[in-house]
């Protein structure tokens, strides 16, 4: 049986992705500081599960890391452990360095570390992950794409936080030959995502009857892929990527933002129309731009697509209505995270 150590495991993408990695019979140990973002409610489901040992802590907490590793002895680290909001990173960017570039670099350092004790079978066979974004490429015009040698040009604290890390990864690497890969991988959406983000927010909000709120002129692009697609292509990385290189992540489906609104007023409307009988368009808001918003995102994906054979599996429109579904059957889910009680309950278990 592998062991993989995740961290960040009990927010979105890694919370879908230890999910999946379970049912797939690896033996999870996930590590997450369970900040506001994370949500043990989330990995219910594996209650009991002795293939998933859940810790709560910090990445940057050396002592800790090491010894997870000491004792697990795991083939993989998958770090999805991060501060992920670009509107948190304005008003507060600290936290962002802190577990971004410092928890990261720790982390890095700890297995190191751990993989050079290892015998050689251990040290051919480990892998450390590293899970990043397309916002550390910045913003482009009306064509073009991101690819794997397109230069860094991070605008927001978030994706210079995430610049800095995918640049120690590669250090780290090419200085002291640890097994790294690196995926950067565009917006993701789907299940048990934090509703502050779009696609949940508009969906809470739109089925409050409340005003939607969109950015600017709701035409910034954003390539989007749903989260299931994402944790294939981790999972395929981690497989068989070549060591020390970058792979990019995208679904092929880019959407302007108000598209991506108006998508999900359409599919709300036909499952739970507005008692009053008005379409929820009209509820859309346009409200002040958030600062250096980054116009246009595209991934040119090829690289993964055609060495390793990854292609996404549900288009934009499957995963929309898929992730509308979800949420509707999940409102306790949402409830709980929009009322608090998600982080009361861990207040206790700390
Ligand atoms: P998220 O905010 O939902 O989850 C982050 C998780 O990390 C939370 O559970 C949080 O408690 C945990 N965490 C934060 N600081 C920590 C620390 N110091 N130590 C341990 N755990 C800590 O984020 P997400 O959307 O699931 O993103 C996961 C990763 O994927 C991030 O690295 C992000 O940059 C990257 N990514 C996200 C997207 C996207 O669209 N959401 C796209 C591409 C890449």
């Amino acid at each position: 049986m592998s062991t993989w150590l995740v961290t960040g495991g009990a927010g979105f993408i890694g919370g879908n992705f230890v999910l999946e990695a379970v049912q797939r019979g690896v033996k999870v140990v996930n590590l997450d500081a369970l900040t506001y973002a994370g949500n043990l409610d989330t990995l219910s489901v594996l209650d009991g599960d002795a293939r998933h040992v859940f810790v709560q802590g910090d990445i940057g907490d050396a002592a800790l890391v090491s010894r997870l590793l000491a004792e697990h002895r795991p083939d993989a680290v998958i770090n999805f452990a991060a501060e992920s909001h670009v509107d948190r990173s304005i008003d507060g960017p600290a936290a962002f360095v802190h577990t971004n570039v410092v928890g990261t670099l720790s982390l890095l350092e700890c297995s190191r570390d751990y993989w050079k004790s290892l015998d050689a079978p251990g040290r051919d066979a480990f892998r450390f992950l590293h899970v990043s974004t397309d916002e550390v490429y910045g913003s482009l015009g009306d064509s073009g794409k991101f690819s794997e040698t397109t230069p860094y040009a991070p605008n927001s604290p978030y994706s210079a936080s995430k610049a800095a890390s995918d640049h120690l990864v590669r250090a780290f690497h090419h200085t002291y030959g640890l097994p790294v890969l690196t995926t950067n991988c565009s917006n993701n959406y789907g299940p048990y995502q934090f509703p502050e983000k779009l696609i949940p927010l508009i969906i809470a909000k739109a089925l409050a009857g409340e005003p939607l709120p969109v950015y600017g002129d709701g035409l910034n692009v954003r390539d989007w892929l749903y989260v299931g697609d994402h944790c294939a292509a981790i999972r395929r990385v981690l497989e068989a990527g070549r060591l020390g290189e970058t792979y990019n992540v995208g679904g092929d489906a880019e959407r302007q933002n108000i598209v991506v609104v108006k998508t999900i007023c359409k599919l709300l409307d036909e499952r739970r129309p507005l008692a009053d009988g008005r379409a929820r368009e009209s509820l859309i808001t346009y409200v002040k731009d958030r600062p250096g918003h980054d116009r246009r995102y595209a991934i040119d994906a090829s690289k993964l697509q055609g060495e390793l054979g990854w292609a996404p599996t549900v288009t934009f429109e499957q995963g929309m209505a898929r992730t509308v579904d979800w949420y509707l059957e999940h409102q306790p889910w949402v409830q709980r995270v929009l009322d608090g009680s998600y982080r009361l309950e861990r207040i206790g278990q700390a």
